[in-house]
């Protein structure tokens, strides 16, 4: 919805550009954006904004944006018209697969896909028509190890629960830095102001982090931990409570499987045994376990710096352990589970019960790693296509990616990328990974798509619902991002560049209203699906598919059923969006293991503890390790072409500690050498106390002084990349992630 004056409107919109799903009050003058604000009648954000926010305008009309697609013949790039780009991609792609099969041509999905509704809804397309074993995602530099102990425990990958910050008490919080993330697997605009809301009705915030963060100088305590050993610290804190007799169910107690095992599991793990290895001091730990089992409500919340290292399972585990052993799963001021208004794995099928998770289906050519959710492990996608054999991977299709950057050993897969036979990539830039592409094509810009966020409501600290129309026309040789995946999807499936887009589409959307009609307890179970299919006809793309997940979700209309219910229409008549109310209890109903119970100890976790355990004998490690860190104005790779956001005094600098910056002979603004097994990098050195001693970091994402790239800006302001000191042999066995934090590194003058 729009309101205007001669050329200038305004219009809202969600930002797309992180997480916390902010609204956007956008003054548009024709199709340029005049102004950004945040829109205070949003029902979530309230007008909220961050500096990424306003730069959605430079994002806009970022001049290395790219048009229009692009085909590259040896180190010369040539813009062709769509029907020449996919004529290329065809004859790329297609003798690959014939002559070497499926697994013969990988897909990489970048971070931006979660972020885009149409990336969101026809990757899968593509995925399915491409029917490779190697697909990868930069889940497995991330979040992996908490869907699998979240899968593992409660039966799907996202049923992650959330912290239910505006009505806790107390707030644990290990390896997150939300005043620079906005928030990360809990979606949460303001989350300053939600911390400021905490503290000011009483409540506490404590952070465990091996850095004073942001996020930390605001809490009132900070704990330096030792990188990757947050699940040492956890597991304490379960023993604790054991030995204490604080645990206590609550609510839960009769719904969890396991009990047992875990008090069995957590007797190795006594503070004054973890606290060398996590260089917090054992009382310091017990009182941690105290406060959390002592107040009302309490919740433990954990992010990317637990996940990005060798025991991230067992620390996202862990993070649940506790919340249930304090009585904090499934309340109100604890962890609860979203339910969110397009459905989800856990709001289908038989509530309460389910076929649980399944890992290892496949494994990887070469390493043997087993498959988690569909995809592999992207630390070994490099040597998937470096290694000679049988299935070798000889083509790629990136989709808003950039591994090269955001990926382990990254020097490797840099030159594996530029070995392949073929490479297609849809990006808006000439970025480091796809300078290797052969065609790049670019989808619309954002004010020409439809936005709705799929994923982040299903993570969402209330339940909340908006969607915002495209606001613009495509231009005049712009293509939507849903009619190139279609199209690529068409290609690879063998139907041809020609072959009808719409055509296809209208498959996916009959095959998705015939498994509505067939599936149990769905609203419009038995319906004729003819019917639904016409009644969705007037709209295409990925609002079509939008509106069927609305109408059949959790609050939909039925197509009719209820016609109180939620529809795309009624998004579309809210256009600050709606607001579903705050999270409710939801166990036993949420749970889709095959047991109806939260596992509390599922096996292959139990069974990797012995590894932690291993880590406690070996003692003590004066190793310098590695970690990275979040800014503000950056997120992952994506904005360093921003002016608006890259300005100003240099970011990408090592921290490192006074005490250790003396011993090493090295100086604040001076340049630092850090080398790794897998590679080194000069970096400007930043001297502060507010690292722990033994410790480094360095923000990942940087690193954009490669040949071949067109991204001016961030080439003025290079920054190193991190990645390429990122070990891909270091990874968590459980999720196959990568160890990003905590990585061995020796530091010197350079
Ligand atoms: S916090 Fe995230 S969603 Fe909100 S304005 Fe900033 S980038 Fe956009």
């Amino acid at each position: 919805m729009a309101t205007a004056s001669g050329d200038t409107r305004t219009v809202y919109r969600t930002c797309p550009l992180c997480e916390a799903t902010c609204g956007l009050e956008l003054r548009l003058e024709g199709r340029d954006i005049a102004l950004v604000r945040g829109d205070r009648d949003d029902v979530f954000s309230h007008g909220f904004l961050c500096p990424k926010g306003t730069a959605l305008k430079q994002l806009e009309s970022d001049p290395d944006r790219l048009r229009r697609p692009q085909v590259r013949h040896g180190d010369v790039w040539r813009e062709v018209s769509w029907d020449d780009a996919f004529a290329e991609v065809e004859r790329g792609l297609t003798p690959i697969l014939d002559r070497h099969g499926r697994d013969a041509v990988a897909m990489y999905i970048g971070n931006p896909n979660v972020h885009n509704l149409a990336g969101q809804l026809y990757n899968r397309v593509l995925i399915q028509a491409l029917g490779s074993g190697n697909l990868y995602s930069a889940s497995t530099v991330d979040q992996m190890p908490k869907q699998v102990s979240a899968g593992l425990m409660f039966g799907t990958a996202l049923s992650i629960p959330i912290p239910d910050i505006d009505r806790t008490d107390h707030l644990l919080m290990l390896g997150a830095n939300p005043l620079a993330s906005n928030g990360s697997l809990m979606t949460a605009p303001d989350y300053p102001g939600r911390l400021r809301e905490l503290r000011a009705r009483g409540g506490k915030l404590v952070v465990v982090d091996p850095r004073r963060s942001k996020t930390a100088e605001e809490a009132d305590e900070h704990l330096f931990i030792r990188p990757g050993t947050d699940a040492h610290f956890l597991f304490a804190i379960v023993n604790t409570l054991f030995a204490e007799q604080l645990v206590s169910l609550g609510d839960v107690t009769d719904h969890v499987n396991g009990f047992d095992d875990v008090e069995r599991l957590a007797r190795d793990f006594a503070p004054d045994d973890v606290a060398p290895v996590c260089r917090i001091d054992a009382e310091a730990i017990r009182r941690a376990a105290r406060e959390l089992a002592a107040a009302p409500r309490a919740a433990v919340y954990a992010r990317i710096g637990t996940c990005t290292q060798e025991f991230g399972t067992l620390a996202s585990w862990l993070v649940d352990v506790v919340n249930c052993l304090t009585g904090n799963l499934d309340r109100a001021g604890g962890v609860m589970f979203t339910k969110p208004a397009t459905g989800s794995a856990n709001t289908g099928g038989t509530p309460g019960v389910g076929r649980g998770v399944r890992f290892g289906r496949r494994r990887s050519r070469v390493r043997g790693l087993p498959e988690l959710f569909g995809e592999l492990p992207v630390v070994c996608l490099a040597e998937e296509i470096d290694t000679p054999g049988d299935d070798q991977v000889r083509g790629m299709i990136t989709v808003a990616g950039n591994p090269v950057l955001s990926t382990p050993d990254s020097g490797r897969l840099d030159r594996a990328l530029a070995s392949l036979e073929f490479m297609v990539s849809v990006d808006i830039y000439k970025n480091e990974t796809t300078r290797h592409a052969n065609v790049i094509l670019p989808p619309e810009g954002v004010l020409a798509r439809g936005h709705y966020d799929l994923a982040f409501y299903q993570l969402s600290i209330r339940n909340v619902a908006n969607y915002s129309p495209p606001v613009v026309d495509l231009e005049p040789g712009e293509m939507a991002e849903s009619e190139i995946l279609l199209r690529l999807a068409n290609i690879v499936a063998g139907e041809g560049a020609a072959a009808d887009p719409a055509a296809l589409d209208a498959l996916v959307v009959s095959g998705l209203v015939q498994k509505a009609v067939q599936r149990p307890g769905s609203n419009v179970e038995g319906r004729d699906p003819d019917e639904l299919v016409a009644v969705l006809s007037s709209r295409s793309g990925p609002e079509r598919i939008l509106d069927l997940m609305l109408r059949t979700g959790p609050y939909g209309d039925g197509f009719g059923a209820d016609p109180s219910g939620l529809s795309l229409e009624v998004l579309e008549g809210a256009p600050h969006g709606i607001d579903l109310g705050p999270l409710q209890p939801r166990i036993p109903e949420v749970l889709r293991t095959a047991s109806g119970k939260v596992e509390l100890a599922p096996e292959p976790i139990a069974q990797d503890v012995a590894r932690l355990q291993a880590s406690i004998a070996r003692g003590r490690n004066g190793q310098m390790v590695l970690i990275g860190r979040r800014d503000l104005r950056s997120n992952n790779s994506w904005m360093h072409n921003l002016d608006i956001l890259v300005k100003g005094k240099e970011r990408c600098t090592l921290h490192v500690h006074p005490d250790d910056a003396a011993r090493l002979g090295i100086d604040d603004g001076g340049s630092a050498c850090v080398r790794s097994l897998r590679g080194e990098v000069a970096v400007t050195v930043e001297v502060t106390d507010a690292i722990m001693p033994g410790v480094v970091s360095i923000p990942h994402g940087w690193g954009h002084d490669v040949e071949g790239a067109d991204l001016s800006v961030a080439a003025g302001r290079p920054g190193v990349n991190s990645n390429l000191l990122a070990d891909g042999d270091l990874f968590d066995p459980l999720s196959g992630n990568a160890v990003l934090n905590g990585i061995p590194v020796r530091v010197e003058h350079s």
